[in-house]
């Protein structure tokens, strides 16, 4: 039987060390915040950032909404973000993506101040990231690797492999994985033999965006398997990039779909805003 990663409990527990933190800095008369931008009303966007002020709220942050209008022109979302930058009392600055068409997410993501970038996209954080350099990471890989190593897994010495390298989710995962001391091999769409590639991995991460894509087909025995996949199937159920039912039996341990990693996303939101108030507000 695999161990099952609870991402729901281990995304609590950090919540709950986080709101004893902020606790401790609101005595000291400090009051961290985050402030949150949606253009637009997408549906799933406003349930993420009806999360993310939720929260916000459990662990004491105090976060500033800003609903903009889907027809708000790129200059004034970039005024915004200027000003945002500009303000002492905001540590942390998210701009929910997508954006409308009109307006462009480069251009957006690399107006935000890479010190108050607490989605970890901007160049600057990610350039820190592949050399080893301190800056934010990017909230779901960050939440991987709490994940392994709040669960004991060791990550120095393991054949890590990758599915999937995208700039928020394989390409950070692999670099972090890099900098745990895994060796890592990132796979994609072009990948020859992806099943032979996969059996090797002693620590499996799929971010592929196809429901159910990993089989038992594609895992040694003993693997650790981290599903990042968030998809519904052709029945509208929420599942992930792994065959759960048939990966299951073969590994040691492994993330379910729900409550594993999604959960841990907006917890290390909460802690990268709690690292930006650390960094450059708390003395
Ligand atoms: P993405 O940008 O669409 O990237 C998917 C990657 O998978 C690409 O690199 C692609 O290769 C690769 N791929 C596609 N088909 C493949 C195949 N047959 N064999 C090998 N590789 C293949 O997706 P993403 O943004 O990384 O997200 C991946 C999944 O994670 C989605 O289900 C998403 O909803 C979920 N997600 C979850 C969270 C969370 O909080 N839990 C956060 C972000 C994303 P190419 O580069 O060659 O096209």
């Amino acid at each position: 039987m695999a161990q099952i990663i609870d991402g729901k409990k281990i995304s609590q527990e950090i919540k709950d060390e986080l709101k004893e933190k902020v606790a401790a800095y609101k005595e000291k008369g400090y009051e961290i915040t985050l402030a949150v931008i949606q253009v637009g009303n997408n549906p799933a966007s406003t349930v993420y950032v009806g999360n993310k002020k939720k929260a916000c709220e459990y662990v004491g942050i105090r976060s500033l909404a800003y609903e903009l209008d889907e027809n708000i022109t790129e200059q004034e979302l970039l005024d915004l973000i200027n000003e945002l930058n500009d303000r002492d009392d905001v540590n942390g600055i998210l701009v929910q993506l997508p954006l409308p068409k009109h307006i462009s997410e480069k251009k957006v993501i690399e107006t935000i101040n890479p010190k108050k970038d607490v989605d970890g996209f901007h160049p600057m954080n990610v350039g820190a990231l592949s050399i080893g350099d301190e800056g934010f990471i990017s909230c779901t890989p960050y939440g991987i690797i709490e994940l392994l190593k709040r669960s004991d897994i060791d990550i120095k010495g393991k054949e890590c492999v990758v599915v999937g390298r995208s700039n928020i989710v394989g390409k950070p995962i692999s670099m972090l994985l890099i900098r745990e001391n895994g060796t890592v091999t990132v796979t994609h769409s072009a990948t020859r033999d992806l099943k032979e590639v996969t059996k090797r991995a002693d620590i499996l991460v799929a971010a592929i965006g196809k429901p159910r894509f990993i089989n038992a087909d594609y895992v040694k025995e003993g693997v650790v398997v981290i599903d990042v996949g968030i998809n519904r199937d052709e029945n509208n159920k929420l599942c992930g990039d792994v065959d759960f039912e048939s990966v299951e039996p073969l590994a040691s341990a492994i993330t379910p779909v729900p409550g594993g990693v999604g959960p841990m996303t907006i917890a290390m939101l909460m802690t990268n805003c709690v690292e930006a108030a650390e960094k450059y507000m708390i003395k």
